[in-house]
């Protein structure tokens, strides 16, 4: 008589230990059908069916390693019913079958043999990921990625574990040209997740490559982006948000294809709205997340576009850090009670920083979707032109006949008197400046294709569109402070997404209405404090009382800055006098107030106007007004502890931020 299958498990247990011989016995005389029968067995009950005291030594190990291996699978399958699974259950006996026949039979478990891991690629939140070759039974090699997942002393850590399986379970079921292909899963020790290889690595990488590696031509970033909102859309059309998209979880699979990938965040879209709201604390990018996010831990596909918009400020940057400097607290201030937008990086048109703006209307609504931003996307593409003529002179950008060139920014019918000079890219050398239109041909210049193009959601006329006269500066022109910023070696960036609290949990409450989740007050943990943290501490607040201040009204400036006779009028003061207030002439004003902004991150243009008009224009002033001004909201320091903690630090307001919050 054959075995029954639901005691298969049995004979093999029996047979693994050379103990076959006592399948029929134990199966017939003693009536263990299930492991936890076993429960119930006494060693008399062994003695009487002939087994000796070693052989039940060995079948109670046996016995153990089969339940510990049990439980251990639990979790494994728990994937296989998806996201909804929560509790552990015991195997379904038809769960394999499922992963095995996922989408044609594609996706398949792979035997832990048939993969071999090789260098480490990178390690993200919940795992390592390496280099690896996988062997098909056909004997044929495909190079391949391989994510472990990180076990501790004591087995894999819950949420680890958890968006190990999230991220399986979500990648099994999708299939798209710039989506990672999930190949397989390895049920071994450690969990394997076997990928398809992007063996250029993340965007992100790529774009903060020293040089001389070259920069990205502005064409191939706005390829990118157009593969990017195609996944999205795709993504978004299966119900699911993804949650993290930033530069660092796009992959290049080859040099003009991305890939969207790291899906441990990605959830499933619920209710009549759309949306997941988060249901306990944990790490969010916050600094790549919508409003909405960041105070009630909602999320959607429009919260998916908010962080597309990031995303391509992030390529068209170089790589650097949004909102970089800005305590997480602040960063929802400045979105929400100041409309402040990531500035337009050099490199970007104004018609995709409209795009960008677009992305992030305040109201989830006003957002274009994904398949919308395609489109969008395609007719924001930067002009394509060709240089008919050498250019040389000094100042403009070099091009000799049949370059091609991307133009950033001009246009034929502008009525500025600078229409003559664009700013565009040389796609032959990637360098970046102005040129005389005349030099170059547009390869199709329909009248239906301007470079301005975009119109503004609601919410988004607020600053950025104001950006006109502000563009108008050549990136010649450009400040210092922006090359010696993008020179600088990013350390800061390191899991600046994945580890990082939600933006609620750093600093004092907002005020201005909305109650926030639980999850997004919980306070883990606060930035380091910097390395050297001074013995004593030397900038004890000059006030006991100020200690526990809660945040104050922007009082008056403090001390030697600014000088009397430009008293600092409130933000926004300067909209009443008109933009320079007759103390700088216009084009110089506006060149300073970019060079504030740009050093201060995440400040207002009109508080950068206000500060340079406080000062009587000095800009090195302005900026150092405006830390401490940072700082002070920040904390519960005066202003002249303020000054005094940023004078330490050199005016890096990131390092006095971390001091104050440390010791917040
Ligand atoms: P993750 O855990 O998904 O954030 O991955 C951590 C890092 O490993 C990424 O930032 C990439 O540098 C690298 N990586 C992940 N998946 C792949 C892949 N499929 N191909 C190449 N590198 C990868």
């Amino acid at each position: 008589m054959l075995p029954e299958v639901s005691s298969l498990w049995l004979l093999q247990l029996l047979r693994d230990i050379q103990l076959a011989q006592f399948y029929r016995p134990i199966l017939e005389e003693l009536n263990v059908t299930r492991p936890e029968h076993f429960n119930f067995v006494r060693p008399e009950d062994l003695d009487g069916i002939g087994m000796g005291r070693p052989a039940q030594r060995r079948l109670a190990e046996a016995l153990k390693r089969h339940r510990s291996g049990l439980k251990s699978k639990n979790w494994v399958y728990k994937i296989l019913g998806g996201f909804a699974a929560e509790q552990e259950t015991t195997p379904p006996s038809d769960s394999l079958p499922c992963l095995l026949e996922a989408e044609g039979g594609h996706k398949c478990l792979i035997p832990e043999g048939a993969v071999r891991r090789g260098e480490l690629l990178g390690s993200g939140c919940f795992g390592v990921v390496h280099r690896g070759l996988w062997v098909l039974p056909s004997g044929q090699s495909l190079p391949v990625a391989v994510k472990s997942l990180r076990v501790g002393p004591k087995g894999p850590v819950g949420t680890e574990l958890g968006d190990f399986l999230r991220e399986v379970s979500v990648m099994m079921n999708l299939e798209h040209p710039h989506v990672l292909r999930l190949h397989g899963l390895v049920l071994g020790q450690p969990l394997q997740m076997v990928m398809e290889l992007a063996p250029l690595g993340s965007l992100h990488a790529r774009l903060t490559a020293p040089a001389p590696t070259p920069p990205l031509p502005v064409s191939l970033l706005c390829l990118f982006l157009r593969q990017l909102a195609g996944a999205m859309a795709y993504m978004g059309a299966r119900g699911l948000v993804h949650r993290d998209l930033a530069t660092r979880n796009l992959l290049l699979a080859t040099p003009r294809t991305i890939k969207v990938a790291d899906f441990g965040l990605v959830r499933p879209l619920t209710g009549a709205r759309g949306r997941y709201v988060m249901g306990g604390p944990r790490p969010i990018p916050y600094a790549w997340c919508a409003p909405e996010s960041l105070r009630q831990g909602a999320f959607s596909s429009a919260s998916d576009v908010w962080m597309f918009g990031v995303t391509l400020w992030e390529m068209f940057s170089g790589g650097e850090e949004p909102w970089a400097g800005v305590p997480p607290y602040l960063i929802l201030q400045r979105l929400e009670k100041d409309h402040a937008r990531l500035p337009r990086p050099p490199l970007c048109s104004r018609a995709l920083y409209a795009l960008a703006l677009r992305c992030w209307a305040p109201h989830p609504a006003d957002r274009p979707g994904f398949s919308h931003l395609e489109g969008l996307l395609q007719e924001a593409q930067p002009p394509e032109g060709r240089c008919v003529r050498d250019v040389k002179e000094p100042g403009s950008l070099r091009m000799e006949v049949g370059d091609p060139i991307t133009v950033i920014e001009g246009s034929p019918s502008s009525h500025s008197p600078d229409s003559t000079t664009w700013k565009g890219q040389n796609g032959q050398t990637l360098k970046v400046g102005s040129f005389p239109a005349s030099a170059v041909t547009l390869a199709d210049w329909p009248a239906t294709r301007p470079v301005h193009r975009g119109s503004p959601a609601r919410g988004e006329r607020n600053r950025g569109i104001n950006d006109g006269d502000r563009t108008k500066v050549k990136l010649q022109d450009l400040p210092p402070a922006w090359y010696q910023r993008r020179n600088m070696p990013l350390p800061k960036m390191k899991g600046i997404s994945k580890s990082l609290e939600s933006v609620l949990s750093l600093g004092p409450r907002l005020t201005g209405g909305g109650s926030s989740p639980p999850e997004l007050r919980h306070a883990r943990a606060v930035p380091e404090g910097p390395p050297f943290l001074p013995p004593r501490e030397p900038f004890a607040s000059s006030s006991p009382s100020q200690v526990s201040q809660p945040p104050r009204e922007r009082p008056p400036w403090p001390k030697r800055e600014p000088p009397p006779s430009h008293p600092m009028g409130a933000p926004g003061a300067s909209k009443a006098t008109g933009p320079s207030g007759g103390f700088l002439p216009d084009p110089e004003l506006q060149r300073r107030v970019m060079e504030v902004e740009l050093s201060v991150h995440g400040v207002t243009h009109q508080e950068c106007q206000a500060a340079l008009r406080a000062t009587g224009g000095d800009v090195v002033s302005a900026i150092r007004n405006l830390k401490v001004d940072q700082l002070f909201h920040l904390s519960s320091r005066s202003r002249a502890d303020c000054w005094r903690i940023l004078e330490h630090y050199q005016w890096d307001l990131s390092a006095a931020s971390r001091y104050v919050l440390a010791r917040h």
